[in-house]
């Protein structure tokens, strides 16, 4: 069992993955396209076009992915600093994801505080924490149990993701949130958790991994609360 404290400035790189993530997008995308142009030629065999159909249709799955390890939420809007009401977000975000957990034989278990604000980007705390259950789902591929559950106190709104999945070894923790860095082969971005450390830190929030292999994993988070921000903001005013 390994219990680490991830900085959430561990990303320094994460401001330029703008391009390095066009870049991830584009490549399958002129994959893709170079064999539509093959498959133009009106002499090709059945078979070669069955195989380079399969090809495209795979790379346009990996642009897919990408897209939507970054951009699952983003809409054409300037970025918002909103209160957010972790309860809720967190409901919506389980609505998209139970389709996926269904498949898997995954039960959804809950356990929320009544209360617990926080600020931050909306969309982007969503884009967080489908990443972030997206994996937990992910590792339970015969079935498992996924605990959320938060609470929150004068300072802090914590929220745990327990999965009972296949767990990660040391060296996968250590590098847990490195670009590109997936154990799922093709069907990984290696994007997930990249973009879940750069949210977090952007809303001044800590992150803590446990992990064992064959039990599962535990993600605890926290994040400031609205009174802690409002309190920190009057002692710098003073
Ligand atoms: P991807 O999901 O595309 O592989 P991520 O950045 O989301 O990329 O995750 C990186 C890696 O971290 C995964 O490939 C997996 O090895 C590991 N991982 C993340 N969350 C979990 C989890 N809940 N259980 C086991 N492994 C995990
Ligand atoms: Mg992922």
């Amino acid at each position: 069992m390994q219990q680490q404290l991830i900085k959430a400035e561990k990303l320094k790189a994460v401001e330029q993955m703008g391009a390095a993530i066009s870049h991830e997008i584009r490549n399958p995308l002129t994959a893709a396209s170079g064999f539509v142009q093959l498959l133009q030629d009106d002499y090709l065999s059945r078979q070669k076009r069955k195989e380079y159909l399969s090809i495209v249709k795979e790379e346009l799955n990996s642009a897919e992915r990408v897209i939507q390890d970054y951009l699952t939420f983003a809409k054409p809007s300037l970025e918002t600093y909103e209160e957010l009401n972790v309860k809720s977000e967190l409901r919506q975000i389980i609505n998209i994801l139970q389709p996926l957990a269904n498949q898997n034989s995954v039960e959804i278990i809950t356990d929320f505080s009544v209360i617990g604000f926080i600020k931050g980007d909306g969309q982007k705390f969503r884009q967080c924490f489908v990443n972030v259950l997206k994996n937990a789902i992910e590792s339970m591929p015969s079935g498992g149990y996924l605990t959320i559950s938060t609470e929150f106190t004068q300072s802090f709104v914590t929220i745990k993701v327990e999965d009972t999945g296949v767990g990660m070894t040391n060296e996968q923790l250590d590098r847990l949130g490195e670009p590109f860095y997936s154990t799922k082969g093709k069907k990984g971005t290696g994007l997930g958790m990249m973009v879940v450390y750069s949210i977090v830190r952007a809303m001044d929030g800590s992150i803590w991994v446990e992990s064992e292999i064959g039990k599962g994993t535990t993600f605890l988070f926290e994040f400031p609360t609205i009174t802690a921000i409002m309190k920190k903001e009057q002692t710098i005013r003073a």
